[in-house]
């Protein structure tokens, strides 16, 4: 693209080309900058569990060798970190499975209603364990949109997953899938909404909360198990189904996801 812009300048096809020209560069130092920084995060994210797993190991090789008790505790401590690695690298794969093929929208006609109630029994028993409500809304006839299930059901999981997280016990969280009808130049819609009545998302994570590892409270996360990639899977999805995926959020009041899908025609 680079040599063909030059050409340009060269045939005197002057300054829109110059412009392009700096832009695609400075696009080009952002990618190798996101490219760099993505492998800084997983190296800091594995490391971290890996430390914690060899620093036990020393204790149990020698103060803790002879005290049951400790034992059990590390070895629990030790099986926890090892599940965060799991996670990660199951989050990983998925996130690079997803972005591989979101040029090749789903052909599939999927009931969007019907999955999403799917997953919310599949969520049930982590809402009891929470203390959280769960209220589905999902019309009586099929809803369908071109779709692949696997990733939808996992874009469902990890919204419903993380109201449930960040909600705060004791509230409920609302999941509706709901038709809209045609409007402007769209076609006839549907929308996916997740809202909850926790803390909410202040402000100003919100455009940043969609970017691989970003979290608002890094430390809250990780007590919850996150990894920090489930909404950018959820984007990713989002945008293989020619989606559109809106966070509204008022501190206080609770946070919605909202994702809207054109209908299969
Ligand atoms: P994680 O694995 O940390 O949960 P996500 O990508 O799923 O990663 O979410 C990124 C961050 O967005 C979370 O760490 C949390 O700070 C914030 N977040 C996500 N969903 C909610 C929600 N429903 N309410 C408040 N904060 C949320």
């Amino acid at each position: 693209r680079i040599r063909r812009l030059a050409a340009r300048s060269e045939a005197g096809l002057g300054q829109p080309a110059a412009a392009l020209f700096f832009r695609d560069l400075s696009d080009q130092r952002r990618l190798e900058t996101m490219r760099v920084d993505f492998i800084a995060n997983v190296s800091h994210e594995l490391r971290t569990p890996l430390a914690s797993l060899s620093g036990f190991i020393d204790t149990l090789k020698g103060p803790a060798r002879d005290d049951a008790q400790a034992r059990e505790r590390f070895l629990d401590i030790m099986q926890a970190q090892a599940q965060r690695m799991t996670r990660l690298i199951d989050d990983l794969l998925q996130l690079s499975r997803v972005e591989l093929k979101e040029h090749v929208p789903p052909s599939t006609p999927v009931d969007l209603g019907a999955t999403v109630a799917h997953m919310v029994e599949i969520m049930a028993p982590l809402a009891r364990e929470r203390g959280v409500g769960l209220a589905l809304e999902v019309p009586q006839e099929p809803v369908r949109i071109l779709g692949d299930r696997d990733e939808l059901l996992r874009l469902v999981e990890n919204l419903v997953e993380n109201a449930i997280k960040y909600g705060g016990s004791g509230k409920s969280v609302e999941i509706a899938v709901r038709r809209q009808g045609p409007g402007g130049t769209q076609g006839e819609r549907v929308e996916l909404s997740v809202r909850d009545h926790g803390p909410g998302i202040p402000p100003e994570h919100l455009p940043r909360l969609t970017e691989r590892f970003y979290r608002v409270d890094v430390a809250e996360s990780r007590i919850q198990g996150g990894t920090g990639l489930g909404l950018a899977i959820v984007k990713h999805i989002v945008g293989r189904h020619r989606g559109r995926l809106a966070i509204e959020s008022e501190p206080g009041q609770g946070a919605t996801f909202r994702a809207l899908f054109p209908a299969a025609p």
